[in-house]
C-alpha cells in the first residue's frame, strides 16, 4: 500500500472513530434528556392526581380527572378492577401496562398499544396511615416526540457522517498526493542520475518552500551528491596521480633493465639507477600507506609528553649529517616546550620540513631551525634561504602529490609530493597547525603551532635514533 493511501487511510479512520463517539454520546444524551422531561411530567401528573385523591382502606375517590390530551390515566383496584381512567382511552378495558400492575414502589416501563410507543409510569396507591396498596395508578404518555427526534438526529448523525468522512477521505488524499509529489520527483531525479552515472546533477529546488521537510530533503540530499561527487573526483585524481608518479620509476627501470641486456652485462650505474627508482617507489608507497591509515582513522598514535627543545636538537643533528657541509644549518632560539603527542610522528614532521628545505636550499644558503613558546602554543619553524614558493602556489603544497614545478629533475631524494600532507596530517592530529611563509628568491619559513601541554605530567624522552635517511618524501 501506498505512503500516500495509508495517510488518508488513517486519517479517514481517525475522524470516523471520533465521529461515532461523539454521535453515540450525542444520541444517548438527547434521548435521556428528552425522556426525562416526559417522566417528569408523568411524575408531576401523578402526584397531582394523588393529592386531589381520597384514599382509605375503602379504595379510592378520585375527583373527574381533567387531564391534558398527551397524559392517558387508569386506576386500577387491588382487585385488578379498573376503577377510573381518562377520557382520552376511550373506555379501553385493559391496563395500559398489565405486566407493571402488581409493582410495589414506582415504575417506568415503555409499551406498544395499537402502534402507538408509550412510557408507562406505575404508582402504587397506598391508604396513609397504613402502607396497605389500595390499588395502581397507571400513567402513560406517547414517546412519539422522543423517537422522532432520535430518528432525526440518526438520519443526521448517519447522513453527515458519512458524508463528512467521504469529504476528508477526499480531501485527505489531494493533499497527501500534493504533499508526496516532490517525493515523487526526486525519486525521478535521483533515478535519471543513476541511469546518466552523472554525479554532477542535482535535484532541482523549488517543488515546495526550500524550509519544510521535502526542501530540506532536497538540499540534503543534493549536499550528500555534493560530496560524493567530490570524493569521486578526490579518487579519480588520486589513482591518476599514482599511476602517473609511478610510471615515471617504471620506466626508468625498465630503460636501465634494456641496457643492461643489450649489454649482456650489468654495469654498475645502472644498477645504481635502478635501485634509486626502487627507493623512490618504496618511499611513495609507504607514504601512501602512511596516508590511507591516517585518513581511515587506523593509524595508532601516542600520547606522550614530548620535550619539542630535545626534538628540535635530534632533527637538528640530523640535518647536519644530511646536508653535508653544503649548506650552514643553524639553531635558532629555543625555548623548552612540552607538547602532548607521538615523538616519532612528531619528528617525521620536522624531518620532512627540514628535508624539503635541504632538498631546494642551493649550496652555501642557510637553514634555521627554532622553538619558541607564544602564549599557550609552542612554534616551531623551518626557514631556507631558498628559491622560495610561488605565491599562487602556496595554498596547494600541502595537497598530495601536489609538486610546484613538476618538470624539475629529481634529486635522489626527491619525494612524490607527499611529504608535506604528512606534515600537515601530523600537526592537526596534535591539535595544531602549518604556516608557510615564502618570498620568490629569498626562501622559506614553514611554522608548526602545537598546543603546550599540562606542565604537572611527568614527560618522556623522545627516542634518538639518528638514521641519516629521509624519513618520507618531501
Ligand atoms: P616533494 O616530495 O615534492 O618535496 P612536498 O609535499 O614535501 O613534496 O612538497 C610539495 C612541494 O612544495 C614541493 O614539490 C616543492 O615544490 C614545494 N616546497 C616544499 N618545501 C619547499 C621549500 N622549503 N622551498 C621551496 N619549495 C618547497
Amino acid at each position: 500500500m501506498t505512503l500516500r493511501a495509508r495517510l488518508t487511510l488513517w486519517y479517514t479512520a481517525v475522524l470516523a472513530g471520533v465521529l461515532l463517539l461523539f454521535g453515540a454520546a450525542l444520541y444517548l444524551l438527547l434521548t435521556r434528556s428528552l425522556t426525562a422531561q416526559i417522566e417528569n411530567t408523568l411524575a408531576q401528573t401523578a402526584d397531582d392526581i394523588l393529592s386531589a385523591s381520597r384514599r382509605d382502606i375503602r379504595g379510592i375517590t378520585l375527583p373527574p380527572l381533567d387531564l391534558t390530551a398527551n397524559v392517558y390515566v387508569q386506576v386500577w383496584g387491588a382487585d385488578r378492577i379498573l376503577r377510573v381512567e381518562s377520557a382520552n382511552l376511550m373506555s379501553m378495558p385493559d391496563p395500559l401496562d398489565p405486566q407493571a400492575l402488581d409493582v410495589t414502589v414506582p415504575t417506568h416501563t415503555t409499551v406498544n398499544i395499537g402502534g402507538a410507543h408509550l412510557l408507562i409510569l406505575t404508582v402504587p396507591v397506598v391508604a396513609p396511615p397504613s402502607s396497605e396498596i389500595l390499588g395502581r395508578l397507571q400513567l402513560a404518555s406517547s414517546l412519539e416526540t422522543v423517537d422522532r427526534a432520535r430518528e432525526a438526529l440518526l438520519l443526521f448523525l448517519g447522513g453527515g457522517g458519512v458524508l463528512a468522512v467521504a469529504l476528508a477521505a477526499l480531501v485527505g488524499l489531494t493533499t497527501a498526493r500534493g504533499a508526496l509529489r516532490p517525493l515523487d520527483q526526486i525519486t525521478q531525479a535521483a533515478l535519471q542520475i543513476t541511469r546518466a552515472d552523472d554525479l554532477s546533477l542535482r535535484i532541482p529546488v523549488g517543488y515546495g518552500p526550500p524550509t519544510d521537510e521535502v526542501g530540506r530533503l532536497t538540499q540534503a540530499f543534493n549536499e550528500t551528491l555534493e560530496r560524493l561527487e567530490s570524493l569521486f573526483e578526490t579518487q579519480r585524481r588520486f589513482v591518476a596521480d599514482v599511476s602517473h608518479e609511478l610510471r615515471t620509476p617504471l620506466t626508468a627501470i625498465r630503460g636501465n633493465v634494456d641496457l643492461i641486456r643489450r649489454m649482456g652485462t650489468p654495469d654498475p650505474e645502472s644498477l645504481e639507477a635502478i635501485t634509486s627508482e626502487v627507493d623512490r617507489m618504496t618511499r611513495m608507497v609507504q607514504d601512501l600507506l602512511l596516508l590511507a591509515q591516517a585518513e581511515s582513522g587506523r593509524l595508532p598514535m601516542a600520547h606522550d609528553l614530548v620535550e619539542l627543545d630535545t626534538l628540535l636538537l635530534q632533527v637538528y643533528k640530523q640535518a647536519k649529517v644530511l646536508a653535508q657541509d653544503r649548506l650552514d644549518i643553524r639553531l635558532g632560539r629555543e625555548d623548552q616546550a612540552r607538547v602532548r603527542g607521538d615523538p616519532d610522528r612528531l619528528k617525521q614532521m620536522l624531518l620532512n620540513l627540514v628535508s624539503n628545505a635541504i632538498e631546494y636550499t642551493p649550496a652555501d644558503g642557510t637553514i634555521t631551525l627554532s622553538l619558541s613558546c607564544v602564549g599557550d602554543r609552542a612554534r616551531l619553524t623551518v626557514s631556507d634561504t631558498g628559491p622560495g614558493i610561488a605565491q599562487e602556489a602556496l595554498p596547494h603544497i600541502f595537497e598530495r602529490f601536489y609538486r610546484v614545478d613538476r618538470s624539475r629533475k629529481r634529486t635522489l631524494q626527491g619525494g612524490a609530493g607527499l611529504g608535506l600532507s604528512i606534515a600537515h596530517w601530523i600537526a592537526r592530529s596534535h591539535d595544531g597547525q602549518i604556516e608557510v611563509a615564502s618570498e620568490v628568491g629569498k626562501g622559506t619559513t614553514f611554522s608548526v603551532w602545537l598546543p603546550l601541554a599540562d606542565m604537572t605530567a611527568p614527560a618522556v624522552e623522545p627516542q634518538a635514533p639518528v638514521r641519516v635517511e629521509r624519513p618520507s618524501s618531501g
